[in-house]
């Protein structure tokens, strides 16, 4: 049962209940466990490690009740919008918009950290807690601890914090999959193997590693730090990220010995989410080259998985314009293939990216309807196709009507993909 305080105009509540499933809701959904404090003004909500998750203002300060702002394990605050644009689950698949402090990829959304009451928020959160925290004297312990608890996550500690868990892989996760919308980028990456086969010239996220895979022993080592950092919280989490590029190239054996491991060792069977989710990347390479006996295992694990495959085009001068060192060959048979696992394995989908822009060549679009409308028989519900803008901070009216137009026409669920770090 949750512990209660009302004191001084505001009140704490711990250890509330959210939901135990991801769903895809039109109003603001919380999951898992968390603690809350309301004030006049605000409602702040916490982690079980007493880290500031989500928070937004009350009243006309706060100008539109849907909306929040959420933090990141990698201390990024992202704004959750309603988008101000009719169409945002028709563009991203989601009822609110991410809309982040960084450049990215984003065709649709605004300007909110330039907002005051957004920036209030960000920037006076800490010094609320504190504020509350001098007036809790005589409070049931569990109150008093937990404010304590939150007074020491300041952000200059979260920040901290931030830097260590990147250290534990190795360097931060640059780009999230896109899959992992379904549920709310809440994931624990685990870096199985560091770089890319392709390094294309296009690419903003890559690295300049070159592929390698990690030794089964840094696997563990880096679980184990994982669980630590994740602390008590870990109970919130039943996704993993198998980073980085390309997890689908590893030797079979260690992708299911890395997953078997991580779901044992961050105790996904005992999470407050029901269900255990598995997002990775793969390349038109990797995938191609992915034999059958790995999806059969794969198939034999309690988890979802979700494998997205930068296919990026299916036109050879397109291909050679972005240095995507592959064919369009290459291309179409990744794009059979997909249809195939997506038809057979119902715990595995394998999702696509492909990318917009006015600039490249004229067969660029023509060649991707050929796959995601003529190449198939008729609509399917599994194996979504996203459209990623190549240019970073570019809006543009004309893309996105180009979005509709391609999406209207495909017959694969198709959203953008709004490119995220953590
Ligand atoms: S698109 Fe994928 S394969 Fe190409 S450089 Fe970027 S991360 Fe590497």
């Amino acid at each position: 049962m949750s512990t209660e305080c009302n004191r001084n105009g505001y009140k704490i509540i711990l250890d509330k209940k959210g939901a135990d499933r991801y769903i895809k809701i039109s109003y603001p959904q919380r999951y898992g466990r968390y603690s809350e404090v309301e004030s006049a003004d605000a409602v702040y909500q916490f982690n079980c490690n007493g880290e500031i998750l989500f928070a937004k203002g009350k009243g006309r300060q706060w100008p539109d009740p849907q909306e929040w702002l959420k933090r990141s394990v990698g201390n990024d605050w992202i704004y959750y919008s309603t988008g101000g644009y009719t169409g945002v689950f028709e563009a991203i698949g989601e009822f609110y918009l991410p809309n982040l402090q960084y450049p990215t990829n984003a065709l649709i959304g605004g300007k909110p950290f330039a907002a005051d009451h957004v920036r209030r928020i960000i920037n006076g959160w800490h010094e609320k807690v504190l504020e509350i925290r001098d007036g809790l004297a005589g409070a049931a312990p569990d109150i008093t601890n937990f404010i304590d608890r939150v007074a020491l996550n300041s952000p200059a500690n979260l920040a901290e914090k931030a830097r260590r868990f990147f250290q534990i892989n190795g360097g931060r996760v640059t780009v999230l999959p896109p899959d992992s919308r379904h549920v709310d980028y809440n994931i624990i990456p685990l870096t199985i193997a560091a770089g890319c086969l392709y390094k294309c010239r296009f690419c903003k996220v890559k690295t300049s590693k070159p592929f390698e895979e990690v030794e089964r022993t840094e696997i563990d080592r880096r679980l184990e730090e994982l669980a630590e950092f994740y602390g008590e919280n870990v109970k919130n989490y039943n996704s993993l990220f198998l980073g980085e590029h390309d997890a689908l190239c590893c030797n079979p054996d260690l992708v299911i010995y890395s997953v078997a491991r991580a779901y044992e060792r961050l105790g996904f069977a005992g999470s407050y989410m029901r269900g255990a989710n598995v997002f990775l990347f793969g390349s038109v390479g990797s995938f191609l080259a992915a034999e059958e006996q790995l999806f059969d295992e794969l198939r034999r694990m309690p988890c979802e998985f979700y494998i997205n495959i930068g296919l990026e085009s299916a036109d050879q001068e397109t291909l050679d314009v972005l240095g995507k060192p592959v064919s369009a060959t290459m291309v179409e048979e990744a794009f059979r293939r997909m249809q195939n696992i997506n038809d057979r394995y119902s715990n595995i989908e394998v999702s696509a990216n492909f990318l917009m822009d006015a600039t490249l060549p004229k067969n660029h679009y023509p060649s991707f309807l050929r796959l995601v409308r003529d190449s198939l028989p008729r609509r399917k519900p599994k194996g979504t196709i996203y459209l990623s803008p190549l240019k970073f901070d570019a809006p543009s009216r004309d893309l996105v009507f180009d979005f509709n137009r391609l999406k209207l026409q495909s017959r694969l669920p198709t959203f953008l993909y709004i490119i995220q770090r953590l």
